[in-house]
């Protein structure tokens, strides 16, 4: 099999490892040879084989396999320099300039925030939800090359970007002291922004921005609809993207679907590695908890918690985990304030105000939400007027589950499904229950929905 013929393989892949997984990891890999049993893949990065062979290993096999190819190996490796640069690679590597004639504490002049000093990868529980996140949160702060520009992280609130963005930031500048990052929120960058207009210092603004290695911006939401902070943003980022310096940004969702953003700027956003963080699952949670009351107990010897209480709060407290940490800091203290064990009746009571709010009834929205990211679809789409079956069909999905897990009526469903009227939905609804009937497949992605929304 020849590469090309690969090419026309891969596009397959599409279908079974969704459009985003597709261009950001399937195409810019090249087949360099099928030697027997063994198919050997070129990649840009080591990271990036390392991530392709973890995630899509089975599914190129089987690919492979289905299409004739008795292969039952895969390995990915970076083409040496001298070799001739493969086609199909992603970005360029450049090698980022050294400035080794600053001297280190150089950022003092940077109109950075600050950092909060726990806000490490150390600190930084890794599951299934945030896995992707943090590995390519590690390969920016390794400070080598720039791979990807921008590394875009969006996710809900509380699930640890300003924690990622932060530990980036701490762990450049402990590798690499002469490096100039910059990490600051977008509502930050407008300020400064607004400043330099006012005290007619816009050039020392610009020449500012365009000055640092590694520039780092939270909550880039924010800026949306300011036109002229836009303006400004949109050229420092194009003028660091030029000069090959990384960038990083954080949202509460993705380049696309940020609202009054222009256009321009939503295309830049997605040229890089766009990644989500995932809501927090059990096993996360339970993790970050086990993680947080390690250090309590550091800090409150002689405190016991009793077995079962993390477990419960892990199970019961699934909104985010700022408030599963302020939950478990108000526990610690409350329990050494009485001199009592933490035990499971002593947590309901001093925190049922949080777990009453956590007892919240699930939203149509994020019905939607999960299940459009289960069969990779667009949130829009759920709402749309598109009728392919690989959109109408996950769309229904998404009105059962409506319907099931939620008091909501029929019209109510409706309107949050782009005012669709209520006989729509009960077809949707009938249509899902009759191929229940045959479709296992189905009725597995049905289970594993409901067990995602009901945490
Ligand atoms: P975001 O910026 O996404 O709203 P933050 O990064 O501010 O969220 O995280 C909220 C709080 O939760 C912080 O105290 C952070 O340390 C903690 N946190 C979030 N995710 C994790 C994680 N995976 N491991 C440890 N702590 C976490
Ligand atoms: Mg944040």
């Amino acid at each position: 099999m020849t590469n090309e013929a690969w090419g026309k393989l891969r596009e397959d892949l599409i279908k079974r490892v969704g459009r985003n997984n597709y261009t950001t990891w399937i195409e810019p890999i090249r087949l360099a040879e099928l030697r027997g049993s063994l198919a050997r893949f070129e990649v840009p990065t080591s990271f990036f084989g390392d991530w392709v062979s973890r995630n899509f290993s089975d599914h190129i096999l089987k690919h492979l396999n289905a299409s004739g190819q008795e292969v039952s190996r895969l390995e990915f490796f970076v083409p040496s320099a001298s070799a001739p640069a493969p086609r199909n690679v992603a970005a360029p590597v450049k090698a980022r300039p050294k400035l080794a004639q600053r001297r280190s504490g150089a950022d003092d002049d940077l109109p950075g925030a600050a950092l909060d000093a726990r806000f490490t990868f150390d600190s930084f529980v890794v599951g299934k939800p945030n896995e992707l996140a943090h590995a390519a949160a590690r390969r920016v702060a390794e400070g080598g090359p720039v791979t990807f520009n921008p590394l875009f992280l969006y996710g809900g609130v509380g699930l640890g970007k300003t924690h990622l963005m932060h530990a980036i930031a701490h762990e450049l500048n402990a590798r690499q002291p002469d490096l100039r990052v910059l990490y600051l929120s977008a509502e930050q960058f407008m300020y400064r922004f607004v400043q330099a207009l006012r005290d007619k210092q816009i050039m020392d603004f610009k020449e500012i921005f365009r000055s640092v290695d590694v520039l780092m911006v939270d909550d880039v939401q924010f800026i949306a609809g300011k036109d002229s902070t836009q303006e400004e943003f949109f050229h420092t980022f194009n003028a660091l993207v030029d000069q090959n310096k990384q960038i990083v940004i954080s949202a509460d969702r993705a380049p696309g679907e940020i609202k009054d953003l222009e256009d321009r700027i939503k295309s830049r956003l997605q040229c890089g590695l766009v990644v989500d963080l995932h809501p927090t699952d059990y096993e996360l949670r339970l993790g970050i908890l086990q993680q947080k009351a390690e250090f309590y107990r550091q800090q409150y010897p002689g405190l016991q918690i009793a077995q079962g209480v993390l477990d419960f709060l892990a199970h019961r407290i699934t909104t985010n985990v700022r408030v599963l940490e302020g939950a478990l800091t108000r526990l610690f203290a409350f329990a050494s304030l009485v001199g009592r064990e933490i035990t499971l009746e002593l947590a309901q009571d001093c925190l049922a105000d949080i777990l009453r709010a956590s007892d919240r009834k699930l939203t149509i929205e994020e019905i939607q939400r999960k299940v459009a990211e289960h069969y990779n679809i667009r949130l829009s789409d759920m709402i749309g007027p598109k009728r392919l079956r690989n959109i109408a069909r996950p769309r229904q999905v998404a009105m059962y589950l409506a319907k099931q897990l939620t008091p909501r009526s029929l019209p109510e469903i409706g309107r949050r499904f782009g005012g669709r009227d209520h006989t729509t939905i009960m077809h949707g609804v009938k249509k899902i229950e009759e191929l229940m009937a045959t479709d296992s497949q189905l009725n597995d992605d049905l289970n594993l929905l409901k067990r995602l929304l009901q945490g």
